[in-house]
């Protein structure tokens, strides 16, 4: 087991109309003050990093800041963790490649591009209020492998305004075409803090709220998207995320098995096996408390043998693999509180496989496939 670290960049050009992050449009003055704060808070930490093997640059728009002030936050992760990171990863947005970022990204150390692509149609990127169109996906994706780039990762949205059956399955083919190594699928919630899930309440069209796909369209499109994917020689491997043989993205994959990560930068989350806890989200506010040398962290929480179990059972049951309830009985079994919760769930299991619901081979429990689409469901069926 080793350790990730994550680094949060709360910094966009403009808002998404979808978008409630904890992420502002702030003046481009601020970006290197808060890297010196995260470069600081990681010196802080001392050896805590120590043995880090995955970097993951996240936002926000990462991408927006000088190469030089990322070069300068993974240089400090190196020093931090002893260590010459297997996989590093820089969340961009296609029209913030340039062919002299995307040079010195990689002499930075940066190995993994995660696109933020969302759709190839310009009408459903215009209204979803993302800067760029189709074509700089296309010219960011070549500037990248001109760089030397051989690891991207491409996300795409289901359920954005405008989107029909047919500009889904374009999006797709479009995707299919340039190949990336790595492609991440998410299916859109209307949050109810975002513009647009306001004008969904309120009612309009500002936003493209009257043009919003069905629920049920947007779970027909994830579907055709998991087959197409995987008929291109993709492996699914987790409820939103495929890759091509062994390009699965490692750091997010100690997400999901449990493995302990750090965050650093205003609202980044950090688990160490034992306890969860988040970095205050307000950037100013978090590189005011840096400057003091005060603690950053707040909803600090004790992981209990209950919550990491459900833990256990909710993360296991998001990759394609499962939960592997045998360990988790063996685990979990030790704690005598926990008898009967196992013992309900184990009941839980055999009933939802009756219905279709799980697969359970006695070691691995899983989602079937083709019910991915309301896993949401079963997961409150097993574990509410
Ligand atoms: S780029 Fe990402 S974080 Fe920024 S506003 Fe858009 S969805 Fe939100």
């Amino acid at each position: 087991m080793s350790m990730g670290i994550y680094v949060q960049v709360p910094f966009c050009q403009t808002r998404c109309t979808y978008c409630n992050f904890h992420t502002g449009v702030v003046a481009r003055d601020r970006y290197l003050p808060y890297v010196e704060a995260v470069c600081r808070e990681i010196e802080q930490t001392g050896n805590a990093a120590a043995g880090a093997d995955t970097i993951y640059i996240g936002g926000g728009t990462p991408s927006l800041l000088e190469p030089s002030a990322l070069a300068q936050v993974v240089d400090q992760v190196r020093r931090a963790s002893e260590s010459e990171p297997a996989e590093v990863t820089l969340e961009a947005d296609p029209e913030t490649v340039t062919p002299e970022k995307a040079r010195q990204w990689h002499g930075a150390g940066i190995n993994r591009i995660s696109l933020g692509a969302q759709s190839f149609q310009d009408e459903e990127l215009k209204a979803a209020g993302r800067m760029h169109r189709r074509e700089d996906i296309f010219r960011a994706v070549d500037l990248l492998r001109g760089a030397g780039f051989r690891n991207i990762s491409l996300d795409l949205i289901a359920g954005l305004p405008h989107q029909t059956r047919q500009s889904w399955e374009e999006s797709i083919s479009q995707l299919l075409r340039i190949l990336p190594e790595h492609v991440s699928i998410y299916m859109l919630e209307i949050d109810e803090g975002s513009r647009l899930g306001r004008e969904a309440l309120a009612g309009g069209g500002r936003y493209g709220a009257n043009a919003l796909p069905s629920d049920d369209d947007t779970a027909d499109f994830y579907d055709s998207a998991r087959l197409r994917l995987q008929s291109g020689g993709y492996e699914h491997y987790e409820i939103s995320n495929w890759g091509l043989p062994g390009r699965q993205s490692r750091h997010n994959l100690k997400y999901w098995r449990r493995e302990p990560y750090i965050g650093f930068g205003a609202g980044a989350h950090s688990f160490d096996g034992f306890m969860r806890w988040a970095n205050v989200h307000e950037s100013d506010r978090y590189a005011r408390l840096i400057a003091q040398g005060t603690s950053t962290r707040e909803q600090v929480e004790p992981v209990t043998p209950p919550i990491a179990l459900s833990e256990d059972m909710f993360l296991g049951l998001r990759q394609l693999r499962g939960a592997d309830f045998a360990r988790i009985e063996g685990e979990y079994s030790k704690e005598e509180l926990l008898h009967d919760r196992l013992l309900t769930l184990r009941q839980r299991i055999e009933t939802l496989q009756t219905h279709g619901m799980l697969e359970f081979d006695g070691t691995f429990v899983r989602i079937p496939p083709e019910k991915l689409t309301i896993s949401s469901e079963i997961l409150l069926e097993l574990l509410g």
